[in-house]
């Protein structure tokens, strides 16, 4: 089965406002083995949604709208929708009694034109709002197909979609298995990884390979979909395998978690705690590691020293040191580290600093370079240098992931 989805609005066809339905839409969807195979946004306007809707209808056997379900002049997605099919609107005075009640619970008075939204497409099925006012419809076409039209408001959506929708598309759709497995991978670069396990996945023409890339970190998840649960996941776990054995300890979570929580599980399960000394990422660091719930069990705290003076007050790194050798060298890194390490007792520290640019660096050391420090248990402090492609957000963000990686690997190790 595929599906279009149209987002109605104006204000999604301006700078300020994107369209977010369609995204957590199109993820549930393919939960279900239901492909999204084109989106569209149309301004609120009647004539040039029939126009989309009576395009998607050619193409798609499940078409979803959100939005223009309101009481106002401007919400035409109900009359655009009749319009297309041919069909009339009948004024239902039990889903008025629901929008009646929805304002009273609110303690609001309803307007005349609330009304509006008590009109049923001919054979639609509404689908009840009870984080709103405007119900959803539900209409199969006679040629087969299937038109749903949804509130605008995200929080109405999810809970219509979850109670009301999902059931309806389990009964129309084949019952097929979905088997899903995930990697996260740290460490390599997209297209490095991709030459690495595509001539692996490209022979599993019955597993969906998707490859999700961010600076420093990449998602792989992989998807069948078969009628027999037992051959998709069997299929699924050789594929898994293969790619393990290709990345080996490159791959830092098979359940979704992030690095900084698989880090965070890691000092957890070792009962070490770790702090941070951070120059150029200021403090992306601690932020990383104190988005995981409980991280406190190992998380102690750190410091944030952008300057020299703040370096040398706050870590006890030598003058003669920055004098000799810069704030960003391995010598700086390493004694971030261990300042770290020493002023708060954790068990591991990790200093970042480096260049992220647009101006600074040396001839030696660019813009792009970072020197990170881990300082472990035994009182030594090890360093990495790091070269990338200057870009200031970019260069940080990764200095940040690499940081969280370098402390992994020791871990593991
Ligand atoms: P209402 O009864 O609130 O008028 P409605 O069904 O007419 O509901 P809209 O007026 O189109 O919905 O949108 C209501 C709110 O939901 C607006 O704040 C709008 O920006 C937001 N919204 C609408 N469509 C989307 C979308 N596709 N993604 C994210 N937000 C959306
Ligand atoms: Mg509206």
């Amino acid at each position: 089965m595929n599906c279009e989805i149209i987002a109605v609005g104006s204000e999604m066809l301006t700078p300020q406002r994107v369209d977010t339905n369609s995204l957590w839409l199109t993820d549930q969807l393919n939960t279900l083995g239901v492909e999204v195979t084109a989106k569209a946004i149309v301004g609120d306007d009647r004539a040039r949604l029939a126009d989309v809707l009576r395009g998607s209808l050619r193409r798609a056997d499940l078409v979803l709208l959100s939005g223009g379900l309101g009481p106002t002049e401007d919400d035409i997605t109900r009359d655009s929708v009749a319009e297309v099919l041919g069909r009339g609107q009948h004024f239902r005075p039990e889903l008025l009694e629901a929008i009646a009640q929805r304002f009273r619970q609110l303690r609001r008075s309803m307007a005349e034109n609330n009304k509006r939204q008590a009109y049923l497409i001919e054979g639609a099925e509404a689908l009840a709002n009870p984080r709103g006012t405007a119900p959803g419809q539900w209409i199969a076409t006679a040629d087969g197909r299937f038109i749903v039209l949804l509130p605008g408001p995200p929080h109405e959506i999810k809970d219509m979609y979850t109670e009301q929708i999902r059931p309806r598309l389990r009964q129309i759709l084949p019952a097929l298995h979905i088997g899903l497995r995930q990697f996260r991978v740290a460490g390599m670069g997209e297209s490095d990884l991709d030459q690495l396990i595509a001539p692996v996945y490209m022979q599993y023409s019955q597993i969906a390979t998707t490859v999700l890339a961010k600076p420093g970190d990449i998602q792989i998840h992989l998807r069948a979909r078969m009628a027999h649960a037992a051959a998709a996941e069997a299929m699924l776990d050789e594929l898994a395998a293969k790619i393990e054995e290709l990345l080996g300890t490159r791959i830092y979570s098979r359940d979704g978690a992030d690095l900084e929580t698989s880090v965070g599980r890691l000092l957890a399960a070792r009962g070490a705690t770790v702090s941070v000394a951070e120059s150029c990422t200021g403090g992306m660091l601690g932020q990383r590691f104190t988005s995981t719930p409980g991280s406190s069990a190992y998380f102690v705290g750190g410091f944030l020293t952008y300057t020299n003076a703040m370096k040398q007050a706050l870590l006890g790194v030598k003058a003669e040191l920055l004098a000799q050798h810069s704030a960003v060298s391995e010598q700086a890194a390493a004694a971030m580290a261990r300042g770290a390490r020493e002023h708060t007792g954790s068990s591991y520290a990790l200093s970042v600093t480096g260049y992220a640019g647009p101006d600074g660096g040396t001839e030696q050391d660019p813009v792009g370079t970072i020197y990170l420090g881990l300082a472990t248990p035994d009182g030594e402090a090890e360093v990495r240098r790091l070269q990338m492609i200057p870009g200031r957000e970019r260069v940080r963000q990764m200095g940040a992931t690499a940081a969280l990686d370098m402390l992994r690997k020791r871990l593991i190790s």
